[in-house]
């Protein structure tokens, strides 16, 4: 027997359909490449997207097609999220930062048939033209271009219907070896999703929420930030260019409280606001996910007043997993502690289940003590089941999906991450956390970044070598920053080698590139080995 409920299918369009009805006055701004402004509204975005949908079918697109983009954030780049999914197609956002062999192969895989690009992107869009084989139509988003297109279209038709669990959208993510793998996220998945994201316990959003999402809509969804914020009508501020003087002038001007970004954004906005003197005006909420947000950015926006959503989440889980939010005996704890809870990845969200497995034996599960660490599994409606186009699913005995990140739960459900498998470092048997160097070694002052990787000893297997950037004039020592880790880790961590060099190399996301710097160090001798 089935219940009597109505059939309301869990199908993305119903976000932007809610936005226009019960928020459509409320605005969308963005700050253009060019240094220009503009202001739309939620119901302009849908009446633009649904133009879009109908543009989109005269140039042959049909339910299922794949339609990329490869652009920053702003509202044309908004509306094409909708338009996209509003055909019943699939809307593949395209990391620009990505070099051109993953460029190449990604666009080639998803089988693109269209692609919207900005106009700062020509010079990919040219060098990769002759390489990519099924994209049939290239549209600016700039000069006019996106808007002529569309502008010749009235609006009057309707979203294309199918099933809640047709695909909507395709992330690709560039792992650390092989080529990119693709997250074919679906309607239903997303909308739960961002029905669960946008709540008190997670991004806390409602109709008062002025949100300036620094991540950027190529990455991860935008953390799916474009979908729920759509669900509650939050007013976005979006800037194509990402020079933290102008998200700080836009975070003023528009009365920002809510912002979200990777730990370089909010570094970066520091060193503005220390240079400036100036404050983060109304922000109440910062969002901090894709690495571990460090303890002195954790203190210093608390003491600020501001609330820390430390999230932890990857491309395949959609991407949000957990998110530390204030714990029912918050008030009770010191303010030390209360920064000790938010430097931990935080508690799953509902529809997000969590655990920690042996990393020998990835199906025996481990006590959720605090303490013991283990290999991340996930599993929930909105988490991978199998990469786009794979012949096998992703999920370990049929349910779990393997994180490849390494962490503890702790006895209230808090996660809290101590390393990625393939960052792991094994010495004697031992695994040794190469994060947990790298945070001791990041709270010295003279350290501008650290990063650790292990490296071949003939009697260990393994030992670990840190590679310090020092900051600029600092005078620091090998022998003071072991002195200092000395404190703070066991005797056995204690790095062979302290390395100096000028640069550390990132990742196409502006993470710590492991895999370039061991590279780097392949032919590295330890001196005792
Ligand atoms: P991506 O799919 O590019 O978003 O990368 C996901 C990976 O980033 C995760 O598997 C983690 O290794 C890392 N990550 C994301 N959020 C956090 C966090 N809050 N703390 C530490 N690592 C994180």
């Amino acid at each position: 027997m089935l219940g009597a409920m109505q059939d309301w299918d869990l199908r993305v369009t119903h976000l932007i359909d809610h936005a226009a009805r019960e928020h459509g006055n409320r605005e969308i701004v963005t700050h253009w490449a060019d240094g220009s402004e503009t202001r739309t509204t939620w119901g302009e975005v849908r009446l633009d997207a649904l133009k879009m949908t109908q543009a989109l079918r005269k140039l042959g697109v049909q339910s299922g097609d794949r339609v990329a983009t490869l652009a920053m954030n702003h509202s044309r780049h908004l509306v094409s999220w909708y338009g996209a999914v509003g055909i019943g197609g699939v809307l593949h956002t395209i990391n620009p930062r990505l070099f051109d062999d993953q460029l190449e192969y990604i666009a080639n895989h998803a089988e693109d048939q269209v692609l919207l690009f900005d106009k700062a992107f020509t010079p990919i869009i040219e060098r990769m033209k002759p390489k990519w084989t099924t994209i049939k139509h290239y549209i600016c988003f700039d000069n006019g271009e996106f808007e002529d297109w569309i502008g010749a279209e009235d609006g009057q038709t309707e979203w294309a219907k199918g099933d809640e669990r047709d695909p909507c959208m395709l992330c690709y993510t560039s792992g650390t070896t092989g080529n990119p793998k693709g997250v074919l996220y679906e309607h239903r998945s997303t909308m739960l999703h961002a029905i669960s994201g946008i709540q008190p316990h997670s991004f806390d959003f409602d109709a008062q929420a002025v949100m300036l999402p620094v991540v950027p809509m190529f990455h991860a969804a935008s953390w799916g930030l474009p979908w729920g914020g759509a669900a509650c009508g939050v007013k976005f501020v979006y800037s194509a260019v990402n020079d933290p003087k102008v998200l700080h002038d836009l975070m003023i001007r528009e009365g920002v409280t809510h912002s979200a970004g990777v730990p370089t954004v909010w570094l970066a906005m520091f060193q503005h606001l220390d240079a400036t003197g100036a404050d983060l005006g109304k922000l109440k909420q910062a969002i901090i996910g894709g690495s571990a947000a460090p303890r002195f950015m954790v203190e210093r926006l608390m003491k600020a007043g501001i609330r820390v959503a430390h999230a932890w989440g990857m491309t395949e889980t959609s991407p949000i997993g957990t998110v530390g939010a204030p714990s029912h005996n918050w008030d009770e704890l010191s303010f030390e502690e209360q920064v000790d809870n938010v430097c931990k990845q935080g508690r799953p969200l509902f529809g997000v289940e969590i655990r920690v497995v042996s990393l020998d034996d990835n199906t025996v599960e481990l006590p959720r003590d605090g303490k013991t660490s283990g290999a991340l599994q996930v599993r929930g409606p909105w988490i991978i089941k199998r990469y786009f186009k794979a012949e096998e699913d992703a999920t370990v005995d049929g349910q779990w999906f393997d994180t490849g990140d390494v962490g503890v739960i702790h006895p209230d459900g808090t996660l809290q991450l101590t390393d990625r498998t393939k960052d792991v470092i094994k010495s004697g048997g031992e695994w040794i956390s190469s994060v947990e160097l790298e945070n001791a070694a990041m709270s010295i002052p003279g350290v501008a970044e650290a990063a650790c990787i292990g490296i071949y000893h003939p009697k260990w297997d393994e030992r670990p070598i840190l590679v310090v950037v020092k900051k600029p004039d600092a005078d620091v020592t090998a022998e003071a920053i072991k002195d200092h880790l000395a404190q703070h880790i066991a005797k056995w961590w204690m790095p062979d080698a302290i390395e100096f060099v000028a640069e550390i190399p990132h990742g196409a996301t502006g993470k710590i590139s492991k895999k370039d710097l061991r590279e780097q160090f392949r032919d590295y001798k330890l001196v005792d080995a």
